[in-house]
């Protein structure tokens, strides 16, 4: 009696429920070992050509590659590969059911602040402005934007040193689905502000300033509180609409929004980004279409005597990068950038052994990609020392991820902080 209720409510779900918003039950990630160059440069091709969604993107030959499918494009791409002579092993089995297991807000709602699960942007929007009056001292916080859904973006100043000392600029959610990069900035400030006396030298020669949700649209879409709707929990890009007047696509919903990390203008639209709106590395009808971008490229022009580093965090694939990655050509100060990078990942791997590659955008992901934040903080306002970081090893964590990928990566934080004070207050 059970089991046919079940069954009947299921038949009922499918019966309203739009199709695409079904379409991640059953959907795959799919991994594939590129051995062969030509296997490679086809993955690169399905990368900016095909609407498959890739979460670890094509980068060296023998380095996997993963491509999360619909159980409708599933026989397309297994022919696809097979034909390049690529086998597709099955590493998620039900990308759905996974997200409806691992995201229990669909099940218990928000609640307050704490690192023992992901927030949405109200929750995390409320403890920053929690934070203000509780250490009114330290912490100070601004709108200085808004999003193209008229969502406020806010940066929290941290430090008691005055306005002339050296700042580090943090920001995270640049890309809307990767959860753990806010979390895990989040859980960086709690760190910093709660234990300010044992950071007392750092706070009172160093400003922080941390941009938590930079895509707050994106980031509260992959909040819609619904099982049904769980296509929106791996939802990346922001959520202006350049949708074509007559689009090819089946599933047009996926036609909106740009990519933030390919809409900087720094060589925006070289290489490895796309101008078709529907797919995932969509840089934008212009460079800085995009409204959430041109507030932070304000926030940097203006402050840029004063910003030492910029850190730009984001997920998956273990990852500590620096400029350039829209070419293979190292800056000429590659080799600063590459020793405190290499302290700092020293620094993460000592708490639990987690390894992370460190080297140029370009490098380390064996392709060029161009309009990236990182390449347009150094290429552009000039700051030296800029840095994305990919935490993490798969797309959709679990919440008791966050406060060790925390732990750890707020060692790495402390060294880039320590080296900004040492090298630049006075
Ligand atoms: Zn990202």
């Amino acid at each position: 009696m059970k089991a046919a209720l079940v069954l009947v409510l299921e038949l009922l779900l499918l019966a309203i429920s739009p199709a695409w918003a079904l379409s991640l039950f059953g959907a795959k990630l799919l991994r594939v070992v590129p051995e062969k160059h030509d296997q490679l440069l086809h993955l690169r091709k399905m990368l900016v050509e095909s609407p498959y969604d890739f979460w670890r993107e094509p980068r060296k030959i023998g380095l996997p590659v993963d491509i999360m499918v619909t159980i409708s494009q599933l026989p397309k791409i297994i022919y696809d590969l097979t034909s390049q002579g690529l086998m597709a092993e099955e590493m998620i089995k039900d990308v759905g059911q996974m997200i409806v297991e691992r995201v229990s807000i669909y099940s218990r709602g928000p609640r307050a602040m704490d690192w023992e699960d992901f927030h949405d942007y109200t929750t995390i929007i409320q403890w920053l402005n929690s934070l203000v009056k509780d250490y009114p001292d330290l912490c100070t916080l601004e709108d200085v934007g808004k999003s193209y859904e008229d969502r406020a973006i806010k940066l929290l100043k941290v430090g008691k040193g005055g306005a002339d000392k050296p700042v580090v600029f943090v920001e995270s959610g640049m890309h809307a689905r990767e959860w753990i990069a806010p979390a895990t900035v989040t859980y960086m400030i709690n760190k910093l502000v709660t234990n300010s006396t044992e950071y007392e030298n750092l706070l009172s020669q160093v400003n922080f300033y941390f941009m938590p949700v930079t895509n707050p649209d994106g980031y509260d879409f992959t909040f819609m509180r619904s099982i049904s709707q769980n296509q929106d929990r791996l939802w990346r890009k922001t959520r202006s609409d350049y949708r074509p007047k007559e689009s090819e696509d089946l599933d047009d919903s996926r036609c909106i929004g740009v990519d933030l990390n390919r809409n900087w203008d720094y060589h925006w639209m070289e290489v490895g980004s796309c101008n078709n709106s529907c797919r995932q590395v969509y840089a934008g009808p212009e460079p800085f279409s995009e409204v959430e971008n041109r507030v932070v490229r304000d926030l940097v022009m203006g402050l840029r005597s004063k910003i030492k580093m910029y850190l730009s965090f984001h997920s998956y694939g273990q990852q500590f990068l620096y400029p350039w990655a829209y070419t293979s050509v190292y800056p000429d100060d590659w080799k600063m950038l590459d020793r405190l990078a290499r302290k700092a990942v020293s620094a993460l791997t000592s708490v639990y052994g987690t390894g992370f590659e460190v080297g140029t955008a370009c490098e380390i992901l064996d392709g060029a990609k161009s309009g990236g934040s990182i390449d347009w903080v150094k290429g552009v306002a000039g700051v030296k020392l800029a840095y994305a970081v990919e935490l993490g090893e798969c797309m959709i964590p679990i919440a008791s991820d966050i406060i060790l990928t925390g732990e750890e990566t707020f060692q790495a934080f402390l060294v880039l902080a320590n080296h900004i004070k040492e090298t630049y207050s006075h």
